[in-house]
């Protein structure tokens, strides 16, 4: 008798904890959801849109020896000459051509400016929703932290309960 009682109540422990657990992650779940909607609501914009968005205006293409004068020789951001066929990218607002790597990595860091002119690639907007990407999953990856730390600790100290 004692043993099953001993057995059940047992199990029933072990229910518990199998449902607070279900349940915890179930918000987990949950959050994360809510958070991917609210994401795409606010459409913050993720490096790689950010950078569909610039090929969009302003195409790579090949580089071609132009004889005009006002043709750019040179890339601003690494300094070195443009040789015909390495992929570059034209600002169409300004008119100034850099190798195309380069004025990605330039354009994705703090700056949406033309390395040599400050005229503005892509629309303000975009850019305080590409920075705003940054900012926000750093808020969530804390809060879950502080969630999954809730749930292994209550998960430890049922452990320990029933040992
Ligand atoms: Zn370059
Ligand atoms: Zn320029």
């Amino acid at each position: 008798m004692g043993a099953v009682y001993e057995f059940l109540s047992h199990l029933y422990t072990m229910t518990i904890v199998f449902f607070t657990v279900l349940l915890l992650q179930l918000i987990i779940l949950i959050r994360t959801v809510a958070g991917t909607i609210l994401h795409s609501c606010n459409k913050p914009i993720t490096p790689t849109r950010y950078l569909e968005l610039i090929e969009e205006k302003n195409p790579a293409s090949r580089y071609k020896r132009k004889s005009s004068i006002h043709d750019p020789a040179e890339c601003a951001v690494c300094l070195s000459a443009l040789e015909e066929g390495e992929e570059v990218r034209r600002l169409n607002k300004c008119g100034h051509t850099f190798h195309r790597l380069c004025l990605d990595t330039w354009l994705q860091g703090d700056c949406a400016t033309c390395p040599l002119c400050r005229t503005m690639v892509v629309p303000e907007e975009i850019v305080v929703r590409y920075r705003r990407r940054h900012s926000e999953r750093s808020e969530y990856e804390e809060s879950d932290d502080e969630l999954i730390f809730l749930l292994s600790a209550f998960h430890g100290s049922n452990l320990y309960r029933l040992m």
